[in-house]
């Protein structure tokens, strides 16, 4: 994996003309990705055990809030169990680092979206040293495992949101100009930004260690917010319909015969 010699303002895949165009496809793949989603849920609610996990990971301004927002927000809340996982608490910190992952896994029928992950205990924990590197050296195997236990029950999609540094400048800038957007930025975020490709060597193992047929990754390029969006929503459709859904049947009732009930349906009179 050589991060370097991906254009992060490519558009690999994208047929269209540009933004527009992309959008629009977007929200095309939007209505096919709630059909899917609403399926998924009502299998769930019918005993089926199947659910769908996108992990986001990436640099700060990467995007993950915003692919929360416009590829998460074509589909019905109901059905999303979202989490952003921050710095460990004291006691997420006392078990080990896939105590607090496993606690917020999608149940049956939902899609869960991780804003990071366990994946940040081989990229945070590593740029910084929070571990003697024996500790987050055997993590990519022991993720592998993880990972590859959760299957096929949770079909997971990780995204490495992929941006250049100039990028990262312009959207913290941006974070800097507008009040609107003060409550995104940390004045820690330019601490890590120095640490910039100690992260892109990081980010390169895991994506290597940790590719695997049944958790695949993919490095999305993200410079362009409606690329971005529209890979993810197109990957997560494609994740969906390889699930096979349909409409549950009726469990233990006969749709004939409560036509007919409710046809001959009157309010009973008070008594
Ligand atoms: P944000 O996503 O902007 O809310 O920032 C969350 C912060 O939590 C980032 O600086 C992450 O590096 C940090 N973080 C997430 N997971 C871990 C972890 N396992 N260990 C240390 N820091 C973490
Ligand atoms: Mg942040």
């Amino acid at each position: 994996v050589d991060l370097a010699a991906v254009d992060s303002r490519n558009t690999p895949g994208f047929a269209g003309s540009g933004k527009s165009e992309g959008r629009a496809q977007t929200a095309k793949v939007g209505k096919r990705l709630a059909k899917r989603q609403e399926q998924l849920y009502a299998q769930g609610r019918a005993g089926g055990d199947q659910a769908v996990l996108l992990v986001l990971q990436g640099m700060d301004t990467s995007g993950k809030g915003g692919t929360v927002k416009h590829v998460t927000g074509l589909v019905n809340p109901m059905g999303v169990r979202y989490h952003a996982f921050g710095p460990p608490t004291a006691q997420e910190r006392s078990h080990h680092f896939l105590w607090r992952i496993r606690r917020h896994l999608p149940g049956p029928g939902a899609i869960g979206v991780f804003d990071r992950s366990h994946y940040e205990d081989v990229l945070v924990a590593r740029v910084h040293e929070l571990v003697p590197p024996e500790v987050w050296q055997r993590r990519y195997d022991e993720i592998n495992r993880f990972e590859a236990d959760l299957h096929p029950s949770i079909r997971l999609v990780k995204c490495f949101l992929h941006i250049s540094p100039d990028e990262q400048r312009a959207r913290l800038a941006a974070r800097l100009d507008k009040p609107s957007k003060y409550w995104k930025y940390d004045p820690k975020d330019l601490d890590e930004r120095a640490h910039w490709l100690e992260y892109q060597q990081a980010y390169a193992d895991a994506l290597r260690r940790c590719h695997t047929d049944t958790a695949p990754w993919y490095v999305v390029p993200a410079d362009r917010k409606w690329y971005r969006d529209w890979a993810i929503s197109h990957l997560l459709l494609e994740q969906l319909d390889e699930l096979g859904l349909g409409w549950p049947a009726p469990d233990g009732w006969d749709p004939a015969h409560e036509r007919r009930r409710l046809a001959a349906d009157e309010p009973r009179p008070v008594r």
